[in-house]
């Protein structure tokens, strides 16, 4: 991971966020809510917008903040996004009313696990981005990759978990049960027979996973 004075320094040299957003990072900050981290987001969202998806699926909204900043930076771009904890999809909604790319974002309620239909209805997607309960990567995967695009790409987040998956030893079993799933997850991705698979160190590790067997690969 990189060090935490080059991560102040982008973070120094990084575009000024709109009063909306600075309000979010405020109450992701003060109530714990896990949202990307600026470096990561700012990472993903270049690599989005070389991308150009039409169609982005996320699965953990939180209050809505990646969804934003991925609605602000790709102007022409539709999200689906799914929350299910009830406090986190209110706070959500209320936000998404308060800006103006807000519109393009179709907030879902409830269990990623359990949305299939409705997820189908707004797709099919040139962007998964996966960032929900870490032990169920691979079932988010394999459920929603089903409708991605010909050149469709998965982005998971987290899946380096601040360090620990290179860890010896983790003290803590919970943690620990984690870290195990998401190694599984990792390992399983590399060697997906489909998928192209790439890791980027920045933010909590962003996995980039593109369908093999595209024309650019043929040529
Ligand atoms: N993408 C957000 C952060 C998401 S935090 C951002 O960067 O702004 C992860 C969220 O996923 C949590 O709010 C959690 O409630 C939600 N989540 C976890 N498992 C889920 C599931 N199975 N279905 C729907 N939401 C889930
Ligand atoms: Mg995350």
């Amino acid at each position: 991971m990189m060090n935490e004075k080059v991560i102040n320094y982008i973070e120094s040299i990084t575009r000024k966020r709109s009063p909306l957003l600075k309000e979010m990072e405020h109450f992701a900050e003060e109530n714990n809510v896990p949202i990307m981290e600026l470096v990561g987001i700012e990472a993903l969202l270049g690599i989005l917008s070389i991308q150009q998806p039409s169609r982005i699926l996320e699965i953990g909204t939180a209050i809505g903040y990646s969804a934003l900043r991925m609605a602000e930076a790709l102007p022409g771009t539709e999200i689906t996004t799914i929350e299910r904890d009830e406090e986190r999809f209110g706070a959500a909604k209320d936000y998404l009313t308060r800006s103006e790319h807000g519109s393009r974002i179709h907030a879902l309620f409830g269990d990623a696990l359990e949305l299939q239909e409705e997820v189908k209805k707004h797709g099919p997607y040139d962007a998964i981005f996966i960032d929900a309960a870490k032990g169920q990567y691979q079932k988010f995967f394999d459920l929603y990759s089903t409708m991605l695009t010909k050149d469709g790409v998965v982005y998971s987040d987290n899946v380096l978990f601040k360090g620990l998956v290179a860890e010896e030893e983790v003290e803590q079993k919970r943690i620990r049960n984690l870290v195990k799933k998401l190694k599984k997850y990792n390992e399983w991705l590399m060697n997906h027979e489909e998928y192209e698979t790439s890791i980027l160190p920045v933010g909590d590790g962003i996995a980039i996973s593109r369908k093999r067997g595209n024309k650019s690969e043929q040529a």
